[in-house]
């Protein structure tokens, strides 16, 4: 049957519709299509996708249309394409094997995508104005709090040194040291917080290759890496644009998570691997440890929420806080799967980084 008549019920949809041939030849276009492609029906048709979108064999789409036209499996994308005159277009599609070469349907979300930036943008301004009024919080904390607890924390040392010494009473000396670990462990607390108002503040983005970082990282942590007898496996990890030293943090934190909850008997096995998602990359950090409660997954990325003593496992409860913080700053979704006894998966996610800023690098 001729294409024409063939693919005639698609003529008016509203999505756009192209038949492409082995040679990246468009063989068939809808109406949509040709308002889509900014072209003319007549231009399309005999010519090929090469010669009318100069450069397009280094898209995304078209990796996945090539990929679709050998490997006869269908694709779904989200992808922002970017049109000869500078302008781009956010397109939905959809790529499947057809006995001419492949069917691309292609659904313009661009309006879409404005409004979510528009939405996201205001997100960022109110998770600013959040993050601002943590910082006088913590500034309040510092100030007010640091000095008379510093002061209590060198009392209970002198005491300590003078009736402890004097004293054969052990109830008192075992009170003492109680204070001593509670001031310690309030101190630390306040460090924590301190720390996280300062997350992501007066910054410059820039591009962190995280291959890099994480290798970095792991030279770093190679003592308790050893000590522990930890095995990880870095697969590889993508470029993003963020705040490189909050970054570190990120990984630093999940990574000795991922060793810290180990099982007794079983020596930690933690992976890190990469995904591309739409236009998000998706990295994971996956480990072998004592899992998470289901209850509990979405719980213990709050300040201070722990699962496990501090007597069995050292920490404040505030690294995850700063994990969740971190990525929002960087307009991704930080989350967890696991089971008890079972091992955690933590995944984040990043925007994909549009390759003109890649080529300035
Ligand atoms: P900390 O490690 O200082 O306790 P975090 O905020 O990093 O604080 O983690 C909060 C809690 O989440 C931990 O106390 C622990 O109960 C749980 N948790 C975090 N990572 C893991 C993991 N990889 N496996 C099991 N539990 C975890």
């Amino acid at each position: 049957m001729d294409i024409t008549a063939k693919y005639k019920v698609f003529d008016s949809l509203i999505e756009g519709v192209q038949v492409i041939g082995p040679s990246y030849e468009y063989l068939y276009v809808n109406n949509s299509l040709v308002r889509q492609a900014k072209s003319t029906r007549s231009r399309l048709i005999g010519s090929t996708m090469l010669k009318e979108y100069p450069g397009i064999e280094k898209t995304m789409v078209f990796h996945e249309i090539s990929e679709c036209m050998t490997k006869r499996d269908a694709r779904n994308l989200v992808n922002e394409f970017e049109f000869p005159d500078g302008s781009k277009e956010w397109f939905e599609v959809s790529i499947q094997p057809v006995d001419e070469g492949v069917l691309i349907l292609s659904f313009d979300i661009t309006q879409l995508k404005l409004a979510e930036e528009k939405i996201s943008s205001q997100y960022i301004r109110a998770l600013e104005q959040k993050n601002q009024e943590l910082e006088q919080f913590a500034a309040i904390v510092s100030h007010d709090l640091q000095a008379p607890l510093n002061t209590i924390i060198n009392l209970v040392e002198l005491l300590k040194n003078e009736i402890g010494q004097s004293t054969t009473n052990e109830t008192i000396d075992t009170q003492l040291d109680f204070m001593a670990s509670s001031t310690g462990r309030m101190k630390e607390l306040i460090q924590g917080l301190l720390e996280h108002a300062q997350i992501g503040k007066n910054k410059e983005k820039q591009l962190v290759d995280c291959n890099h970082l994480v290798k970095t990282l792991l030279e770093d942590l190679g003592h308790l890496i050893s000590e522990r007898g930890a095995f990880i496996e870095v697969d590889d990890l993508p470029s993003v644009i963020g705040y490189k030293t909050e970054l570190r943090l990120l990984f630093q934190n999940l990574i000795i998570n991922a060793i810290k909850f180990g099982r007794v008997g079983h020596p930690p096995k933690v992976k890190l691997f990469s995904s591309m998602k739409d236009d998000f990359w998706e990295i994971s950090i996956s480990d072998n440890g004592i899992g998470i409660p289901k209850n509990a997954a979405s719980e213990i990325f709050q300040i201070f929420k722990r699962l496990h003593p501090p007597k069995s496992y050292e920490g404040t409860g505030i690294g995850l806080a700063h994990c969740k913080k971190i990525v929002e700053l960087h307009g991704g979704r930080i989350s967890v799967e696991s089971e008890v006894e079972n091992g955690s998966t933590f995944r984040f996610t990043m925007p994909v980084v549009a390759s003109p800023v890649l080529e300035l690098s």
